[in-house]
């Protein structure tokens, strides 16, 4: 997928967002390490004021998901603040499930999910994602903040990850 395509997709993003949490000052908490480039590119197309700030959570271990999630920096005051948990991309939605459960203790006003990216043939889980970029296909990406084995984030790009790949990246 090319730049252009990945622009449209957080652009069509950054519409949402921008249509339903005007003066509400969210916080967008970016979930680490795959979200860095969402998040940036995401709030520079948000035409109100916000907060930023970071979790990190870790499910995968290669191209496999391990079944448990690690979250770190927890240690955060979202009482009655409308909060989005920005992902990179939505695959089981065990990460976002386990988060979504950590945080609404944590007493926000409101609690909001989006993604840039979703693979609606895995996702079946209850807790609604309020907001896509782009629906894609059940292939693991790599490129645009999402790594293989710790590489390839720094593409502008998204290319799926191939047994080629293990050469390049
Ligand atoms: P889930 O918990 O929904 O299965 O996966 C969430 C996290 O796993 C994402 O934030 C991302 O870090 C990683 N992940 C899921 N699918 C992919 C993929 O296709 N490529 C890469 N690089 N990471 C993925």
């Amino acid at each position: 997928m090319s730049a252009r395509e990945i622009d449209s997709a957080v652009d069509n993003l950054a519409y949402q967002l921008n249509r339903d949490l005007a003066g509400k000052k969210p916080i967008f908490l970016g979930i680490l390490n795959g979200s860095f480039m969402v998040l940036a590119d995401l709030v520079r197309k948000f035409q109100h004021p916000c907060e930023i700030a970071f979790i990190k959570a870790k499910s995968y271990d290669g191209t496999q998901s391990t079944g448990q999630v690690k979250l770190e920096g927890l240690d955060l005051d979202l009482s009655n603040r409308t909060v989005v948990v920005v992902e990179d991309i939505v695959d089981t939605g065990l990460t976002v499930v386990t988060l979504s459960r950590k945080l609404t203790q944590l007493n926000p006003k409101e609690l909001l999910v989006a993604t840039l990216f979703l693979k609606p043939d895995v996702y079946k889980q209850e807790l609604k994602i309020d907001y896509v970029g782009l629906n894609i296909e059940n292939k693991f990406v790599v490129g645009y903040g999402m790594d293989y084995n710790n590489l390839g984030r720094e593409l502008p790009q998204l290319y799926v990850q191939t047994n080629k790949m293990k050469n390049i990246v």
